[in-house]
């Protein structure tokens, strides 16, 4: 048969659309995936541990890292920064597992720049007003902060085109988010044009 790479697949979407959730789900469902851990100069919120809920690193060395190329993909959001460490990702692919990048839309667009068979998945959330009930109902941000945290959220929507494809989080229905994912991983890794010299060589082999 056709020895198939893995899948590289970007997911975002805005703050409240519940992204980390929808891949939390699909790890669970997919044990195979490998959730790529990212790096980031932000301090540790309670209960994250360094090396999976990211690698904690000081500013000097994320700078360092950058220097060295060992970055697929950086950005910066407001003071701190968030980067995807190269080699796993790199090795994972290689060896034929889907790597599952949560990253947001400005990193987004340098893997696919970079790496242009990387697939582009935008989580959004059912609509704005449920949006603000989750931003709300999280209690961490003022009345006029939610308000401004919508407005970045819609700006992050009406950039949707550079995304491949859309998925629904609605409430209580976050495994029918990963089955729309799932889906989606089924279809890409049977495109044909993936595996146009594969497929002709096999053939070519047998006659
Ligand atoms: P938080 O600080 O809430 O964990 O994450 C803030 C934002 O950074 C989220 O939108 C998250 O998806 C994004 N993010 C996390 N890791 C990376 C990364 O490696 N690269 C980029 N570009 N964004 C990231």
């Amino acid at each position: 048969m056709i020895k198939k790479k893995g899948l590289l697949l970007v997911v975002s979407g805005p703050s409240g659309a519940g992204k980390g959730t929808v891949c939390k789900e699909l790890i669970k469902r997919n044990p195979d995936f490998k959730l790529s851990v990212s790096a980031t100069t932000r301090a540790p919120r309670e209960g994250e541990v360094d090396g999976e809920s990211y690698f904690f690193l000081t500013r000097e060395k994320f700078k360092e890292m950058i220097g060295q190329g060992g970055f697929l993909e950086y950005a910066q959001i407001y003071s701190n920064f968030y980067g995807t460490p190269k080699g796993p990702v790199m090795k994972y692919l290689e060896e034929g597992s889907d790597v599952i990048l949560e990253i947001e839309m400005q990193g987004a667009r340098q893997v696919k720049d970079m790496y242009p068979e990387a697939v582009l998945i935008f989580v959004l959330p059912p609509s704005l007003e449920e949006l603000k009930k989750r931003l709300t109902s999280r209690g961490t941000e003022t009345e006029e902060q939610v308000n401004e945290r919508l407005s970045t959220s819609f700006e992050e929507i009406k950039q949707i085109k550079d995304y491949d494809y859309f998925v629904f989080n609605e409430n209580n229905k976050t495994t029918e988010a990963a089955i729309a994912i799932e889906n989606i991983i089924v279809a890409e890794k049977n495109k044909a044009r993936r595996y146009e010299n594969a497929i002709i060589k096999k053939f070519e082999e047998e006659l």
